[in-house]
């Protein structure tokens, strides 16, 4: 569509146009019902059937084994920042009842600014101690930026706590955990403690389906927020491992907090995510997406295709890094694929990126208010021709720089 510019943006984000313009059709007459999809309702057969086909879709596409339930709901991945704490705190308390308050662990992996936030709320939350398995600011060269994943060493579990939390790709600060084993900045899973069920619970928000989860069948929870690789804003995606399940009534018997009936993953399972109304129109445009994504190949032409979008921008940084006019922001290794951030230097630089990018039709280029200078996302709507636009348009500007 000529009228639209690249939306560059960090979240809500690009989506691809035939899912658009799909989904325009359908808020007028879905499915051959004679009733918009935003209009109908959430317990009709069509709309039920295809609920149930959004998740066939990723339990598909990720190879979700059966331990694992794909379930949906809303309140994005801040809720879900409440929900894993107080679902895990009950299974927690199921499992060792005569264990002290106190001496209950939950432990965080700290890489940035949304694993902290997370790490906050269980604080706030209380039912349990908070530990920082490792925070990366350490690693720093500074002492105080999430610039980069901290080396295995780095780590320091818990025994036996109820959960260990992580974030896969800060999206604010642009790091990742790397999928090659043999990386420093892989996740340490060899390190985590010996539980026959570990809870682990990845924040997968701005990573979710653009490659393949590594060690999926190895997590308790994990979580995304539709809004970047897979759909409009408004639903959530939860994989959740059957024994995470509970009954959280009873939990609350043998001495854990109550959890509200919406955010207990029991309620979701029970129902098939459907115990309120859910978010109808989000869950239609996502199973458009994920239809599209398995006609053009899943998750291996995803992964392919990311990597050679990202390796296309971290080049043109690495030449502007060279002539003084970008400045890399993540140390090497712990790059994110989905969101490339970097400096612009010189008064008034950035400002001149930015600009020279909106003129040429580029959007959403504006690094998050808390860390400044650029942010790239890189999400799977984001077309390898779109990310050459950008990357021959840095191109330009590190000329005219020099
Ligand atoms: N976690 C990560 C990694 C995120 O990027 C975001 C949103 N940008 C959140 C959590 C919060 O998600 P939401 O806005 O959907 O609550």
């Amino acid at each position: 569509s000529p009228s639209r510019i690249t939306n560059f943006g960090a979240g809500p984000s690009a989506l691809p146009v035939s899912v658009l313009e799909e989904a325009a059709k359908g808020l007028l007459n879905f499915q051959g019902t004679g009733i918009g999809i935003a209009e109908i309702s959430h317990r009709s057969s069509e709309f039920t059937a295809f609920v149930r086909n959004v998740e066939a879709l990723i339990r598909r596409q990720l190879r979700v084994p059966p331990t694992h339930a794909v379930l949906f709901t809303q309140g994005g991945g801040s809720a879900q920042f409440s929900a894993v704490v107080m679902n895990m705190l009950a299974r927690y308390r199921l499992l060792h009842p005569d264990v002290p308050t106190g001496d209950v662990t939950m432990d965080y992996v700290v890489t940035g600014s949304w694993s902290k936030k997370a790490a906050e709320e269980a604080e706030r939350l209380g039912g349990g101690q908070v530990r920082i398995v490792t925070d990366a600011r350490k690693h720093s060269v500074s002492g105080k930026a999430f610039d980069n994943i901290p080396p295995h060493s780095a780590y320091a579990f818990s025994k036996d706590p109820a959960l260990i939390y992580y974030c896969e790709n800060e999206t604010v600060d642009g790091v990742e955990f790397s999928h090659d084993v043999a990386s420093s900045s892989s996740f340490p899973y060899h390190l985590l403690p010996e539980n026959t069920l570990s809870p682990l619970v990845a924040d997968y928000s701005s990573s979710f389906m653009c490659r393949p989860i590594p060690r999926l069948g190895d997590h308790a929870i994990i979580y995304a927020g539709a809004q970047k690789n897979v759909g409009p804003a408004g639903l959530t995606i939860l994989i959740v491992r059957q024994d995470c399940i509970v009954d959280v009534d009873a939990a609350v018997r043998c001495g854990a907090a109550p959890v509200p009936i919406t955010l207990s993953y029991k309620t979701l399972f029970d129902s098939k995510s459907l115990y309120n109304t859910p978010s109808v129109l989000a869950l239609y445009m996502t199973g458009l997406v994920l239809e599209r994504m398995e006609t053009m190949g899943g998750m291996e032409y995803y992964e392919a295709l990311n990597k050679k979008k990202a390796e296309a921008v971290y080049e043109v940084v690495k030449v502007g890094s060279s002539r003084g006019v970008f400045k890399p922001k993540v140390k090497e290794g712990s790059e994110s694929w989905m969101n490339v951030v970097f400096d612009v230097i010189g008064d008034g630089a950035e400002k001149r990126f930015l600009d020279g990018a909106a003129q040429r039709g580029m959007s959403g280029l504006k690094g998050h208010r808390s860390v400044g200078g650029i942010r790239v996302s890189l999400y799977n709507a984001i077309t390898e021709e779109q990310t050459q636009q950008l990357v021959q348009y840095c191109h330009e500007f590190i000329g005219q720089e020099t």
